[in-house]
């Protein structure tokens, strides 16, 4: 299968800096063949690109796909509160149906703003993996262990890591996952911890994320949360830690030295009033920082240009800098930056020959990208999921100018409204 990219305006995120070039592209099964000034070849497919931008698909750091039946159901709760009351009791109703379909429209979003890759963390695996199989975007997922549901088939996470991991073309990399400090024992830690050893693989966890987390541990066990996982040999393996926003300045000493990295997640630290994660901070001190957006439940949208641009505010107000960060900055963390949180910056992140074909086309031809002074500030300050245009995942077209080619979207928002009503 031969793709042909012609007249792309394109933006392929290798440099330090924002660069355009006119360029065709050449996808070739699921991979970048070549990028030229001009290539004339016959293709199966060809998408002419003219005054339109090519670049990386955004690579999500934290999700909970089957979250999305949680979208705008009782908002404006603390975490504790939000989790306890609101999303653990309904989640124990989930069938396999509402794991799928929920997890399916959550893809389906992330495709249509611009996310190429995601990060998955829940109480299941089986249909989650299946409606990423049938959407076609490109996912890490890991199975979420916590002490009420610990020993819930890890040899499930054993059997999909040995499947997928040693597999080069797969779209699906297996992690491990405990939930977090707060809802897991020492045992129950040490069990992912050896799971993932088991696997040859690494965790994915939410760590530092409130205050009531970092008191409630120090009060436990006498040390910070990170101090907790660290003495646990849970950084003993690659990890990525969702939010990250209470760390002491010992923590910082322990997170340098990490595999992995961070996911900052500013919409939903926003919305629960969890914190202001010190990205420029840990950015200084050589830690990897990527984008996330978190469940919809908490995050109310997949929309990665909504949380860029959040990411940014953030983060001038927090250091009273407007040039704390900058746009070129953020475009990085959401995409080579937050490939490497995942350990899969030889396959992704940017637009290189030999790399996977995850790319989205942006059209900048409407009002908010007139005039184009800068890509990079256009993009994160300006520009909404809704400018993205086609979406090509593992050099397949899944989204072209809006509409989904291999999805029924009709389908699926049908089957998640049947499930809300049920559920909720
Ligand atoms: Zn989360």
């Amino acid at each position: 299968m031969k793709l042909l990219l012609k007249n792309a305006n394109l933006l392929d995120m290798v440099k330090d800096f924002p660069e355009i070039k006119k360029r065709d592209i050449l996808i070739e099964n699921n991979r970048i063949a070549e990028i030229s000034e001009e290539i004339n070849i016959d293709s199966d497919k060809i998408i002419d690109c003219k005054n339109n931008l090519v670049m990386p698909g955004f690579v999500n750091t934290h999700n909970h796909l089957a979250m999305s039946v949680f979208r705008g159901y009782k908002d404006d709760k603390s975490l504790m509160d939000w989790l306890n009351n609101a999303i653990f009791p309904v989640e124990d109703k989930f069938t396999e149906e509402d794991f799928y379909w929920n997890s399916y429209e959550s893809c389906l979003e992330l495709i249509q703003t611009g996310t190429t890759t995601c990060n998955d963390m829940y109480f299941g695996m089986k249909n989650i993996v299946k409606a990423i199989e049938d959407s076609g975007i490109r996912a890490v997922v890991s199975w979420c262990i916590t002490d009420s549901s610990i020993g819930t088939k890890p040899e499930e996470t054993l059997e999909y890591s040995e499947k997928f991991n040693n597999d080069e073309n797969s779209r699906i990399k297996v992690y491990v996952s405990f939930h977090a400090p707060y809802t897991c024992n020492p045992d129950t830690i040490k069990l992912t911890v050896d799971l993932a050893k088991k696997a040859k693989t690494g965790i994915h966890v939410h760590l530092s994320e409130t205050l009531d987390e970092e008191n409630g541990i120090k009060e436990k066990y006498g040390k910070t949360p990170t101090e907790y996982l660290r003495d646990l040999g849970v950084f003993e393996v690659p990890v990525i830690l969702a939010h990250g926003i209470h760390f002491s300045k010992s923590d910082i000493e322990i997170i340098k030295n990490i595999n992995g990295g961070i996911s900052h997640n500013p919409i939903s630290n926003c919305k629960l009033a969890s914190g202001i994660c010190d990205v420029v901070g840990l950015r200084e001190n050589g830690i990897k920082v990527g984008i996330g957006t978190d469940g919809t439940g908490s995050t109310s949208t997949l929309d990665m240009f909504e949380e860029m641009k959040l990411v940014a505010f953030l983060q001038k107000i927090k250091n009273m800098n407007p040039e704390a960060i900058k746009a070129y900055d953020i475009l990085k963390m959401a995409t080579i930056e937050g490939a490497k949180v995942l350990g899969l910056q030889d396959e992704i992140g940017t637009i290189e020959v030999g790399k996977k074909a995850d790319m989205i086309i942006i059209d900048t031809k409407g009002l908010r990208f007139t005039p184009m002074n800068d890509i990079a500030t256009t993009l994160v300050y300006s520009a909404n999921g809704s400018d993205v245009l086609t979406t090509i995942i593992d050099g397949k077209v899944l989204m072209e100018n809006r509409k989904f080619l291999v999805s029924d979207e009709e389908l699926v928002k049908q089957h998640v409204r049947e499930n809300a009503e049920r559920l909720l």
